[in-house]
């Protein structure tokens, strides 16, 4: 029976269909949603990073569970350790990563792509579109059983929230193989003879999966169009090119969502003699590796499309320019004026007190280390200078001259942060740390955190803790002392994050 559902509810239905027992997630845009639905309605769970989101999922796979693991991108690069080794120490059961991207960076520190994970870790990706979502999610695990490796789902929000074609596929998973367990013949290797295994035998097996694969799909050939030309497109924006070619004419049209190995004989077949625009979002990672493969290749690089996050005036601009060569791209940055707001931390955040401390005691040239979440909003009022990645500012202080700074969430501090306070108290390093305790991940909807008070104190001699009531200037007080002492310093400040309190109020 094929339906059209909410492309959340698609996932979840496939997550059932496809028998998957062990789902490992950790929050943030813009895959919070969906983790939320599956921990409601799946027996999925949050994990307090995603490593060890990844390790969990790899250890159900080599006990023949199927599993999946949901992060955002920047969640990517912490589960990238294992995922890189995965890919020749081989798996048991099939291993789907949904990575969740962020186009224009709407809520991230960055952009990155999550496609490029397929050219460093050598895994399959999947970048699907709102038509081949739902199929995606079985094909993603016949695909990882059939390699051996993790596969990784590419999602974007217009993806999440758009409307999704289903056909159910229950009766074809009841058929499939048992459960796969993990081999344990791979240790007859050296490392590096698994890399030889690897490329003897599990790349061309992808390679051949790519270029057969049923989610690559062409359409209008044959069509008048524009010339000589045709367009190569990969993952959501597939669909917004279908619509704007079913008003404006056909030209041929090569929708890819096995983008990583790509399909390159069924790209160069397609290709033949013609021009190409590659439609994608967020980097030109197709459009690079298709250099050599065609005379013409537009897109970003010839400025047909800006990067980041493509709308549809941006993709029926190109397509009405695709005659040309090049076009003179809009380089203007965006800044926070001419985006027209500021996102700035809650009026009746318990913390207010904290940062309004920080900056009587910040003095000129004194950089603040913050964190990703809710202390990297106070940046643009002159309170936190540096905010490279969650969970970072106890090491970045570590690298700041005299006594450093470092505010810091304790949801950045259980995530990846403990390591960097250790570090520094094994060391006697020389800072202050100021842990910023609510008790829940603010930013991503208050999602719980363990409390870390009591590893703090096995692992520093010097931690006070402090109320938020207690007001700006007895925490001044406080952080001035701290400043004067050597070796590591910790306070945390207590205080209910307002806006979570709210968000349970109006759904508990
Ligand atoms: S979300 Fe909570 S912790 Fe963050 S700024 Fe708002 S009230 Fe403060």
């Amino acid at each position: 029976m094929t339906t059209t559902t909410p492309c959340i509810d698609a996932i979840i239905s496939a997550v059932h269909e496809c028998r998957i027992k062990r789902i490992t997630c950790v929050p943030g845009y813009p895959i919070t949603e969906l983790a939320e639905h599956l921990i409601s309605e799946a027996d999925a769970e949050w994990c307090i990073n995603e490593k060890v989101a990844m390790e969990i999922a790899l250890g159900a796979s080599a006990s023949g569970s199927r599993s999946m693991v949901i992060v955002k991108h920047v969640g990517m690069n912490i589960l990238a350790d294992p995922l890189i080794t995965a890919s020749t120490h081989t798996i048991g059961a099939g291993v789907v990563v949904i990575a969740g991207d962020d186009p224009a960076a709407v809520a991230s520190q960055n952009e990155q792509d999550s496609r490029y994970w397929g050219l460093l870790a050598e895994v399959p990706v999947l970048d699907p579109n709102p038509e081949n979502l739902y199929d995606t999610i079985f094909e993603a695990y016949r695909i990882s059983e059939a390699v051996r490796t993790p596969v990784i789902v590419r999602v974007t929000d217009p993806l999440l929230q758009s409307e999704c074609v289903c056909t159910s596929q229950k009766e074809q998973v009841r058929n499939e193989t048992e459960a796969q367990l993990f081999d344990r013949s791979i240790w007859e290797y050296s490392m590096h003879g698994r890399y030889q295994v690897f490329h003897r035998d599990t790349y061309p097996l992808m390679e051949n999966l790519s270029e057969t694969s049923h989610l690559n799909r062409c359409t209008g050939e044959g069509g008048e169009g524009y010339g000589e030309s045709c367009i190569i497109s990969s993952g959501y924006v597939s669909g917004t090119v279908e619509s704007i070619l079913r008003r404006t004419g056909h030209i041929p049209h090569l929708s890819l969502s096995f983008v990583s190995p790509l399909p390159l004989t069924l790209i160069r077949d397609f290709i033949g003699d013609r021009r190409v625009l590659v439609i994608e979002e967020t980097a030109p990672v197709i459009e690079r590796q298709l250099q050599p493969q065609s005379r013409k290749i537009l897109g970003r690089q010839s400025g047909h499309l800006p990067y980041g996050g493509l709308g549809e005036a941006n993709i029926l601009s190109a397509i009405e320019n695709i005659g040309k060569d090049e076009i003179a791209p809009d380089t203007t940055p965006e800044t926070l004026e001419s985006r027209g707001f500021t996102r700035n931390i809650c009026d009746d955040c318990p913390f207010i007190p904290v940062y309004e401390a920080i900056r009587s005691v910040k003095k000129k040239g004194v950089l603040i280390a913050g964190d990703m979440g809710c202390s990297i909003r106070t940046a643009p009022t002159g309170v936190v200078d540096l905010a490279y990645s969650l969970g970072g500012a106890i090491g970045i202080a570590s690298g700041l001259p005299g006594k450093g700074i470092a505010a810091i969430g304790d949801y950045g501090l259980v995530h990846s942060g403990l390591q960097a306070l250790i570090d520094a108290e094994y060391k006697g390093r020389d800072i202050l740390v100021i842990v910023l305790q609510n008790m829940v991940s603010a930013m991503t909807g208050g999602q719980e955190v363990p409390d870390p008070g009591g590893i703090i104190r096995e692992c520093c001699s010097d931690v006070v803790t402090i109320d938020e009531t207690a007001g700006k200037h007895a925490i001044e007080r406080l952080i001035t002392e701290k400043r004067g002492v050597r070796g590591v310093s910790v306070i945390i400040v207590c205080g209910a994050c307002r806006r979570c309190e709210r968000l349970i109020q109006a759904h508990p």
